[in-house]
């Protein structure tokens, strides 16, 4: 079944199931990409228009993800299709019944993604008892609320400024997109010493070289304000946020935002990527050849998916925070290594970090196989 799909290669995937039932109107797909390190861990998707390459890389990256990570899961994605503002109970039904036709794919355990949230993971919880991303009521670990992403990224920074003879203690932070990653981030960052100079949302960009009160701002926004609502400061346009001169610019909002045509406008030391692919191959390139110290989105925003493994085994809310810390130490400092040794960009050095893990692991299974 996998030899149609362009992703199909010597790491996966090892499953592709159509998911078919017309009396329930469900249709449906899960890519298992690899095993080796695990049960795969990945996001149900609700959209009426996701192919089946997109499922499968979706579930690739998931399995570069969690291998980067350090996680005992591989990787895999499920999509459903339908619209994800339909009626509760439709929806209801259409995610109990998927979750009861893989109830025996005991491989893949099924996480949130854009259409589905925790509400979704209790029902396939309670459906077949393997999701993450679960209300506190039942297990879950909240990991927007309590900011696991923003948390390890806070501690990617401290590990990668290091590397680029950058104290924390001043550093000037810059910040796009003010949501459940960059808040946190921001309040984490700040705790070690940092200085948020800068913050952006989908109305505006608000700057402060003196820095931003952050017990102002992060309440503001929480009151559904736009951070351009901020009491002083200089209000710019959303994007102007690029040109804002710092030492740490944190992108986490949207992907594809630095590109070729931008990317000269970026004045800092250090990007630490919170949002998943936000620069363009070509701009990571550019700004390894200036000497700006870019961590890839995959190694420097793990957070939520360590938090989502940990929620899995059952793990406290301060045990995930301690290894979502310990985790992101060591493998920032393994890439970053790599990178001062051999000069090699970033995102080489963390592919090739996650692909020989999952590798090796492969090695270890009996039938060398997913
Ligand atoms: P969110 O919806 O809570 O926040 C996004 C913020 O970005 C909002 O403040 C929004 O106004 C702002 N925004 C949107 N478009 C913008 C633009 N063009 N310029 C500036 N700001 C803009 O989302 P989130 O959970 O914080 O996720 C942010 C990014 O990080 C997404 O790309 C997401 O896929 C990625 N990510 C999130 C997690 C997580 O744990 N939530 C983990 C890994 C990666």
């Amino acid at each position: 079944m996998s030899e149609a799909l362009e992703i199909s290669d010597e790491l996966g995937p090892a499953k592709v199931i159509h998911v078919h039932n017309p009396a329930l109107g469900l249709k449906g797909i899960l890519v298992i990409d690899n095993v080796a390190t695990g049960p795969s861990i990945g996001g149900l998707r609700i959209a009426p228009d996701v192919s089946l390459e997109e499922c499968a890389r979706l579930a690739r990256a998931m399995t570069l993800k969690n291998a980067a990570a350090g996680l005992a899961h591989g990787g895999g994605k499920s999509v459903l299709f339908a619209d994800p503002r339909m009626a509760r109970e439709q929806k209801e039904e259409l995610i109990r019944g998927f979750a009861y036709a893989l109830r025996n794919e005991q491989d893949y355990i099924f996480g949130p993604d854009m259409g589905s949230d925790e509400t979704c993971m209790a029902w396939v919880k309670d459906e077949i008892g393997r999701a993450v991303g679960l209300p506190r009521e039942i297990g879950g670990i909240p990991l927007d609320e309590i900011g696991a992403t923003g948390w390890g990224l806070s501690h990617v920074a401290d590990v990668a400024a290091r590397y680029c003879n950058l104290a924390i203690r001043g550093a000037r932070v810059a910040i796009q997109g003010f949501g459940a990653v960059g808040k946190h981030a921001a309040r984490f960052l700040a705790n070690l010493g940092a200085v948020l100079v800068a913050a952006s949302d989908s109305r505006g960009t608000i700057h402060d070289p003196k820095g931003l009160d952050l017990g102002t701002l992060i309440p503001l926004k929480e009151a559904g304000k736009a951070v351009s609502d901020y009491p002083g400061g200089q209000k710019r346009g959303r994007d102007d946020i690029i040109d804002v001169e710092c030492d740490i610019w944190i992108p986490a909002a949207r992907p594809d935002v630095v590109h070729e045509n931008n990317v000269r406008r970026l004045k800092t030391k250090l990007v630490v990527q919170g949002a998943n692919i936000p620069f363009t191959p070509g701009a990571e390139k550019f700004l390894h050849e200036q000497g700006v110290l870019v961590v890839p989105d995959f190694i420097a925003n793990a957070g939520g998916v360590i938090c989502a493994a940990m929620e899995y085994q059952g793990a406290s809310q301060s045990t995930a925070f301690a290894t979502i810390e310990e985790k992101l130490h060591t493998n920032t400092k393994l890439v970053l290594d790599r990178v001062a040794k051999e000069k090699i960009l970033p995102r080489t050095a963390a592919l090739e970090l996650a692909v020989a893990r999952v590798k090796k692991a492969m090695a270890y299974r009996r039938w060398r196989i997913y």
